[in-house]
């Protein structure tokens, strides 16, 4: 019987694992180095308030993709939620991602659509035609007032540079909108697994010919005769022991707070201020409006440069890196055996849709 190997044990692991015990009678081992199954969405009821709590950040989880949102849905049962997130600025809260109302709001007018779209075209930078970075993407867009309030401090605190050193690419993922829908995202399909996230993954992997083994980490000295291919989920620079350098990653790291009642009667809130050292507040039990809880756990999220202990979050594509990554592709090529695939092992910011959508498409293709 043909052997797999599979390293790492989030999405891009999880559904390899489930779709090959699909397509053939074969026997997978999956590792990773953490104590427990499920990545990033890894998520875990809090034992002193019993609200589930996305232990790496919260994830909601949204797609356009049917067929990724029929997947999913085999394993979970899941609820609807719509993220409507809110900003700090100024001392007065808005709402996010920019809307009529937040247009209105900020600007104190009483603009209809029609109106707040001709009046943000008229702050807009004209002289930028082709924005090539953050900065000149937000000016083409929103003009300079807008984008000072709400992006250019998160973003400086998020990101740890200034934003004309990002990709216009990070922008490009919100939305303006000159209407008053103030759900963070526009895909067709919205929710939250009703048990959280690691419930899928138990379910996902629960197959007599696939073991997992987990606090066991992939590197040189792992013995890989056995093994037919070998899936890898894990950083690509990482694998070439960092030969060609380490790639940049922003980290995040939470600081946790516990109450009676609610703490900000919102599941996300952003602080767009520089002076304020984190760049949003979590409180995770507004993520499941379905269940009761008398107490509340929030966390507020800093972000800092990734040193070499710390998770490696989001990938900062700067040119230096994307060099780099470059020569670490090249070396890819050349492995026998191996198929690279996921958020760590392409270095790319993506969604879990989109980890599910290509590890499908991978194995079925
Ligand atoms: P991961 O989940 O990172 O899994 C990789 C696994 O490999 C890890 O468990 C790691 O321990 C293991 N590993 C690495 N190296 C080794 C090694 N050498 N040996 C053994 N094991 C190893 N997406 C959404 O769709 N909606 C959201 O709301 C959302 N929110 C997010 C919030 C934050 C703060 C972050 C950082 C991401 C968010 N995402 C969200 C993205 C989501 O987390 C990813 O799409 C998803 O986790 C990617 O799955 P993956 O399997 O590719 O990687
Ligand atoms: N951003 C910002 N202000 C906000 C929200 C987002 O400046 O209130 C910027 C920031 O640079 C962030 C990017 O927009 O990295 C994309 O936002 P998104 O919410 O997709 O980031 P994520 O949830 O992945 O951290």
């Amino acid at each position: 019987m043909k052997k797999y190997l599979i390293v790492g044990c989030g999405f891009s692991g999880a559904v390899v694992a489930e779709q090959l015990t699909k397509n053939e009678n074969c026997k997978i081992l999956v590792i990773d180095e953490r104590s427990h199954i499920g990545g990033n969405c890894y998520s875990e009821r809090d034992p002193n308030t019993n609200v589930m709590v996305h232990k790496y950040g919260p994830h909601i989880f949204n797609t356009s993709n049917k067929k990724v949102w029929d997947y999913i849905n085999q394993f979970c049962e899941m609820m609807p939620f719509v993220n409507r997130v809110k900003t700090v600025y100024d001392g007065q809260i808005f709402s996010m991602p920019i809307n009529l109302h937040t247009i209105n709001q900020f600007f104190n007018k009483n603009f209809n659509p029609k109106e707040a779209e001709e009046f943000i075209e008229k702050q807009a930078d004209k002289s930028i035609s082709e924005p090539k970075n953050f900065e000149e993407q937000a000016l083409k867009f929103i003009g300079k007032d807008l984008y000072q309030a709400f992006f250019y401090g998160y973003t400086k605190k998020q990101w740890g540079c200034e934003p004309k050193d990002l990709p216009a690419s990070i922008l490009k993922r919100l939305p303006v909108r000159f209407n008053y829908e103030d759900n963070y995202y526009s895909n067709i399909y919205q929710g939250i697994p009703r048990n959280g996230y690691t419930e899928i993954f138990r379910k996902m992997l629960s197959h007599p010919n696939i073991e997992i083994k987990l606090q066991t980490k992939f590197n040189e000295s792992f013995n890989i005769d056995n093994f037919e291919h070998i899936y890898y989920t894990g950083p690509i620079d990482a694998f070439f022991n960092y030969k060609y350098g380490r790639l940049g990653y922003r980290t995040v790291y939470f600081e946790r707070g516990e109450e009676i009642g609610d703490f900000q009667g919102n599941a996300v809130i952003n602080y767009a201020e520089e002076n304020v050292p984190y760049t949003r507040v979590h409180e995770h039990k507004h993520f499941t409006p379905w269940e009761n809880h008398e107490k509340t756990i929030y966390f507020k999220e800093f972000s800092k440069e990734t040193g070499n202990n710390d998770e490696p979050y989001y990938p900062k594509r700067l040119e230096e890196d994307l060099y780099k990554l470059e020569l670490y592709l090249k070396e890819v090529e050349e492995l026998k055996r191996y198929t690279f695939l996921g958020r760590l092992a392409t270095y790319r910011y993506l969604n879990m849709d989109q980890v599910i959508e290509e590890a499908l498409k991978i194995i079925n293709e």
